[in-house]
């Protein structure tokens, strides 16, 4: 298996060089894909990192929301996807027909959405954020504002309670986050007592009550190098334990197990489906190709661009090579 890897790596290294490429990786992906990457980071860092490009093409290892926002900031880039089925079940709980019929019911609204949606709805989207700039981006808003968050129900939960603001929310939801288990950390806490308990806000409330600290998969990663707690619970997607484990080789981190899955584990199975072997394969036939059209790319655009505004001022969470 060793020798495979060791030969996939050596090509896809061999592609990107000559082909002018390169490959960013959510936190989420598999070990040895973060590993080969260019960049790894969360949705936000992402996304500054493709206002910047200077490749003719990117291999976007993460799902097909970030290679399109990826194509939306850098419309020039060849953008390829490793599997055509790298979906989300949060981007996909958010149709364009139903959204733009709820956002018609309610015209005086500013619609702010998550970055984890389809092209389509940041075309209906006024500002995105992600989770690392949500809360930023909704205070820059008129305190009296009316505003519609979209589409994850327990982000939009967290910030209102958060800002103290009263949004509308769509009823979406990520199938990983809303999967934790209460009893399981209160279990892992009587075990660990003096870890601590971080959690994404995709997690529903009951998760975040629990949690010593809440934040984007950055921050988390942060706070983990930042504290001197030795011991951390993790309530939030399984691979992000490489980067931590990795920065803190001397720290436990403990995964917290879903309340049901058919693997027991909390992997997003979307963000699992990059490989090596599908990165070397869509770099040396330059498959699954992003395209978009043009005026759809265009309207895209401007949500994304607002959010980087604000965010460019916060700092950059990567991890570069
Ligand atoms: S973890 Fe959830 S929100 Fe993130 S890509 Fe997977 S399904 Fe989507």
């Amino acid at each position: 298996m060793a020798i495979v890897n060791n030969n996939l790596v050596a090509k896809i290294e061999r592609l990107k060089k000559q082909k002018n490429a390169i490959i960013l990786a959510h936190y989420y992906t598999l070990n040895d894909v973060q590993d080969i990457a260019d960049v790894v980071g969360d949705s936000l860092a992402l996304a500054q990192e493709a206002e910047h490009l200077q490749a003719d093409i990117v291999v976007m290892c993460g799902v097909r929301f970030m290679a399109e926002t990826v194509k939306i900031l850098a419309p020039n880039t060849k953008v390829l996807l490793p599997d055509w089925q790298a979906g989300c079940s949060l981007a996909e709980s958010c149709q364009l027909a139903d959204f733009e019929q709820f956002k018609q019911q309610h015209p005086d609204h500013i619609v702010v959405s998550y970055v984890n949606t389809t092209a389509d709805i940041k075309s209906l989207t006024d500002i995105c954020c992600t989770s690392s700039n949500a809360l930023a981006i909704v205070n820059s808003l008129p305190k009296d504002a009316k505003i519609i968050f979209a589409p994850d129900k327990n982000l939009g939960n967290y910030i209102n309670a958060q800002t103290g603001r009263n949004m509308l929310l769509w009823d979406g939801a990520c199938h990983v986050h809303e999967q934790f288990s209460v009893e399981s950390i209160v279990e892992l806490k009587q075990q660990y007592p003096q870890a601590k308990v971080l959690a994404h806000p995709e997690c529903k409330k009951q998760v975040l009550l629990l949690a010593d600290k809440i934040g984007s998969t950055a921050a988390l990663l942060a706070y983990t190098q930042q504290s001197p707690s030795t011991q951390f619970l993790i309530a939030t997607e399984a691979g992000i334990l490489h980067q931590m484990q990795k920065l803190s080789p001397q720290k436990q981190f403990i995964p917290v197990p879903p309340v049901d899955s058919t693997c027991g584990c909390t992997d997003c199975n979307y963000m699992k489906l990059n490989t090596l072997q599908k990165i070397a394969d869509v770099l040396e036939h330059e498959t699954n190709e992003i395209l978009m059209d043009e005026n759809l790319r265009q309207q895209a655009q401007k949500s994304i661009v607002r959010m980087l505004k604000i965010s460019n001022n916060n700092g950059n969470l990567l991890n570069k090579k």
